[in-house]
């Protein structure tokens, strides 16, 4: 592991375990995280002679399959909870229940390659973009034609987006920094499907509590092993 690597986890690390340690649920500690996480990744993308070609209404990546950890499904569902219209709510929960139905029928391989647009994106837009999880945070590319290409191949692996090392590098040593912390807090720090996870936060009003006790947070959303 590089110093680079460990010094920003150790820095996330300590940071986000003195917040996590204030509060019943992660919410506010979490927000300060992806603060903290969107500066440092805008100065190293400042820093870094190649540039991504990510921009605003590229989403070919929001078709991929997309993981989520407890406190983060749990913020989206207090965002959407605050932000959306009972119309829109309704909308976006048919839309996760079909990818939800969709996904369990699918081999954790077979989701891999199979493109599943996500239920929170409209017009080519996040909806919930100042609280999507690290693993939408953490993905950028340099090659926006191999994105395409990898959108209208989703079986083919060898298509490489090209990601800038040291941003993700930051990137990962952010994100397991801040997972670290929540894992020793006593939170439940598993990795979920994001549409089977969301889709059980909004059904089951026990979630919030069971992360709130440390327990397993969800119990019917596929668990990332
Ligand atoms: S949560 Fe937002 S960024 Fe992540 S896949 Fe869905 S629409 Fe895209």
């Amino acid at each position: 592991m590089s110093d680079i690597f460990q010094a920003a986890a150790r820095q996330e690390y300590q940071r986000a375990a003195t917040q996590l340690k204030s509060g019943k649920d992660a919410n506010a500690a979490l927000k300060k995280s992806y603060e903290r996480y969107d500066n440092l990744i805008a100065h190293s993308f400042d820093e870094s002679s190649t540039k991504p070609a990510c921009k605003a209404g590229c989403a070919f990546c929001c078709y991929y399959k997309v993981e989520a950890r407890a406190h983060e499904i749990l913020l989206i569902k207090d965002y959407m909870s605050k932000h959306f219209s009972a119309e829109k709510m309704a909308s976006v929960l048919n839309t996760v229940t079909a990818n939800a139905t969709l996904i369990r029928a699918l081999t954790p391989e077979q989701h891999l390659t199979t493109n599943v647009k996500c239920a929170l994106l409209e017009n080519n837009q996040c909806t919930i973009y100042p609280v999507r999880p690290f693993r939408c945070r953490n993905f950028h590319s340099t090659d926006a034609q191999a994105c395409e290409n990898s959108f209208h191949d989703p079986a083919n692996m060898e298509i490489a987006t090209g990601m800038i090392e040291e941003v993700a590098i930051l990137a990962d040593a952010h994100t397991q920094g801040f997972e670290a912390a929540t894992e020793q807090t006593g939170r439940d720090n598993r990795i979920y499907d994001f549409n089977t996870a969301l889709l059980e936060a909004f059904a089951d009003e026990q979630t919030l509590k069971r992360y709130q006790r440390g327990k397993k947070t969800f119990q019917q959303a596929l668990e990332i092993i």
